[in-house]
């Protein structure tokens, strides 16, 4: 059968990422088929695409092989957040590992182009900053983030011998933070952990002192890049760094949201988390340069939306 529309699989697209991802992709005149166990996920990150022609959703856990036909494959199944990858760690590693090889056997099949979403925790706990891509990382293998940190870096691995011993196309993503609507309220991460406090006008939970740093995108921004890395041509295999290089301190981040939030929340410090990342920004050069990417929208105007959006959430939700 000819088929003139690209067909695009998304592994975990009724998440966060996967269903801004689905949008583009469905607006972009692809046939996608949107993948996913509804673990973190949410029906409501996707109904409104479930009248277009071009978009299908199928219930699947990606441990399980799957049968079925595509042109390109986005690998995100798994869960983001600290709080839900912990809960579950070996079903965590399971999605990760055995998800890339269901995935990577099915791209072999058809001959696909199969994209990774990797993470900025294959860095671990950087001893060198930014982090660069040719940077080995820093990771405990037997920590509470281990399962997602060594989990991740065994997904990379396989990528890279389907790659040399296949020949396989892929395309490795090393994602930075990234946050926008659709975010889970409890989600746990700290972008919506902060707003739906703020909000709410209950304290802004910091862990630790507040001093730890991250960079954050915005995820139309993320979801350019991923489009745009899928496109290139077939030396081009990653590992890239995405994100947004601008760094904030967690204090400064919770000082922003109860700004623009107008937020009567007080800040209280708990306890760190194990293993938490003193430091994380990315060093984007190489995507700038092979993507001629660069995020452009700050801090301050990324979070204004997010704000409205779970405003609104949250009013529906009353
Ligand atoms: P998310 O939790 O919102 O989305 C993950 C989706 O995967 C959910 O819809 C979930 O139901 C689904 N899923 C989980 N296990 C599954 C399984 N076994 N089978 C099928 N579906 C499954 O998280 P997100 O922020 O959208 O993250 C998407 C991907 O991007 C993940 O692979 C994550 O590791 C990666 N990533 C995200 C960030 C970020 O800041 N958002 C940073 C680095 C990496
Ligand atoms: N964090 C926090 N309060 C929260 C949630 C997270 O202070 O309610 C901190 C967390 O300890 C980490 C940073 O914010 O230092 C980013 O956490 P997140 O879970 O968003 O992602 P990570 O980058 O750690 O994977």
């Amino acid at each position: 059968m000819h088929h003139s529309q690209k067909r695009v699989l998304v592994t975990g697209g009724a998440g966060f990422l996967g269903s801004h991802l689905c949008e583009r992709l469905v607006e972009q005149g692809c046939d996608v088929l949107c993948v996913d166990n509804f673990y973190t996920g949410q029906k409501s990150n996707i109904t409104h695409l479930l009248n277009q022609k071009n978009f299908e959703l199928l219930r699947h856990d990606v441990t399980s092989p799957l049968y079925v036909e595509a042109d390109e494959i986005y690998n995100l199944a798994c869960p983001a957040s600290p709080v839900h990858y912990q809960h579950d760690p070996v079903q965590t590693t399971k999605t990760i590992v055995l998800g890339a090889i269901n995935m990577l056997g099915l791209a072999k099949r058809l001959n696909a182009r199969i994209f990774q979403a990797s993470t900025s925790e294959v860095y671990g706990d950087p001893l060198i900053h930014p982090q660069v891509e040719q940077y080995w990382g820093n990771v405990n293998p037997i920590g509470l983030r281990s399962c997602y940190d060594e989990g991740k870096r065994c997904a990379e691995t396989l990528f890279f011998d389907y790659r040399r011993q296949h020949g396989l196309t892929i395309k490795v993503a090393r994602i930075f933070n990234t946050y926008g609507p659709r975010m889970h309220p409890e989600d746990g991460r700290v972008v919506s952990n902060f707003i739906v406090q703020a909000l709410k006008n209950e304290p802004i939970t910091i862990f630790g002192d507040g001093s730890q740093t991250r960079a954050f995108c915005y995820v139309d921004e993320m979801v350019e890049a991923f489009i745009r890395l899928m496109a290139t041509s077939d030396e081009v295999c990653g590992p890239l760094n995405l994100g947004n290089p601008v760094e904030f301190s967690i204090l400064e981040l919770a000082r922003k949201i109860i700004a623009l939030t107008g937020s009567r929340s007080s800040i209280c410090f708990h306890p760190l988390p194990g293993d938490d990342p003193k430091q994380r920004q990315p060093d984007v050069s190489l995507a700038r340069q092979l993507l001629d990417w660069e995020p452009e929208l700050s801090l301050d105007d990324g979070l204004i939306k997010t704000i409205a959006y779970f405003d609104q959430l949250l009013m529906q939700s009353r």
